[in-house]
């Protein structure tokens, strides 16, 4: 049996817009766009959609996604691993002519080893720490690893890059910069070649906008923006690029007034975090059929205002519809516009189906 629900789908005409307007902006910033490809496992429709729009660099945080990558699109486009990598990775990336991001030396020398055995030159892109507390080198570290690259016959530095609010949401600034193109010019004087300075991700695009000149940026990485077309580090919505490209739907399975037994003993949720209850008589609820092995409840948003979303469990998602004036029926579809974490795992999900929606969609898609 097909089945229809949970289903994501995706709207590649909203896509194309977002790709056209960020391609016009960085022509104008005079920066190359990076596009980030890890918020949809590198989904091969997606993909094609990108490089056809006019992307020719890719950058994921899983090198199996980076392979396939290169199997679809081709040697023309440029791939780079922004996840640290893993020593068991570092053949196949070679290999396959994808660039790291490295911050170690010890992964270096190893990578010099690979590329000298392969008879080529290995590009690498130096991860530097901005100040997200994240990863990369500190710059203290710069000079000694500038002596060592010296030696490493067979690594070419392609540029150095960095990441913020990420991990400790500290975002970007003017001073940030500024001491990143110190250190690529640094580089640039003592390796005596030109080196790239590749930031990320969506955040950066608000200084930009602040009208900071991105004077010494050669690329900016983003997944949000293009995607979604929203700067989550600053919780907003990006007022020039497009939103609603995903949206996920399901069925209502359980419609009924209830509430949690309130002099049952309180613990822990399905996952381990107190749950919240609330006492205030019994409510209609909704249940709907997709639960947080499909999506993340957090990260989903529904048009229906006076709906709230009580949480999820592994395989429902459970609204509270007391207030709304449409009547839920069993059977009903409902959708919401999903964000970046719920179409990560929406993707990930094999219970999802993926649908394609838009001019350019191909038959079979
Ligand atoms: C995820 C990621 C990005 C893209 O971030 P967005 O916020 O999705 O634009 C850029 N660089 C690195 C290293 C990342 O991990």
């Amino acid at each position: 049996m097909a089945s229809l629900y949970p289903r994501l789908e995706v709207n590649l005409d909203v896509l194309e817009e977002n790709a056209s307007i960020l391609l016009g902006k960085c022509r104008l910033w005079g920066i190359s766009p990076v596009v980030v490809t890890k918020g949809f496992l590198a989904d091969p429709v997606l993909a094609q959609a990108f490089r056809d729009f006019g992307f020719s660099s890719f950058a994921d945080s899983n090198l199996a996604n980076l392979v396939k990558l290169r199997n679809l699109l081709g040697s023309q486009v440029q791939l780079f691993l922004i996840r640290l990598p893993m020593l068991e990775e570092l053949d196949t990336l070679s290999m396959y002519g994808i660039l790291p991001f490295v911050s170690h030396a010890e992964v270096l020398e190893r990578l010099n080893g690979i590329a000298r055995r392969l008879g080529k030159v290995q590009p690498v892109v130096l991860a530097i720490e901005g100040g997200d507390g994240r990863e990369g080198m500190l710059f203290e570290e710069i000079p000694e690893v500038t002596k060592l690259l010296r030696h490493l016959s067979h690594l070419s530095v392609y540029g150095i890059a960095t990441t913020f609010a990420c991990l400790s949401g500290v975002l970007p600034d003017y001073e940030a910069l500024r001491r990143l193109v110190e250190v690529k010019n640094f580089l640039q004087e003592t390796l005596e070649k030109n080196v790239v300075l590749s930031v990320g991700g969506t955040t950066f695009l608000a200084l930009w906008e602040e009208g900071c000149s991105p004077e010494g940026v050669d690329e900016i990485r983003f997944g949000e923006a293009l995607l979604f077309g929203s700067d989550i580090s600053r919780k907003r919505d990006i007022p020039w690029l497009k939103q609603g490209a995903f949206v996920i739907s399901a069925e209502v399975v359980e419609v009924r007034k209830k509430e949690p037994l309130q002099e049952g003993a309180s613990g822990y949720d399905a996952f381990g975090e107190k749950p919240f209850r609330n006492f205030s008589g019994p409510r209609k609820r909704i249940l709907v059929a997709i639960g947080k092995q499909d999506v993340d409840e957090n990260q989903l948003y529904f048009d229906d205002a006076h709906v709230t979303i009580v949480g999820a469990t592994s395989n429902y998602l459970i609204l509270d519809v007391e207030e709304s004036a449409k009547s839920y029926r069993v059977g009903d579809v409902v959708s919401f516009r999903a964000g970046y974490g719920a179409v990560l795992r929406a993707f990930l999900s094999p219970y999802v189906v993926k649908v394609y929606r838009g001019r350019k969609v191909r038959k079979g898609e």
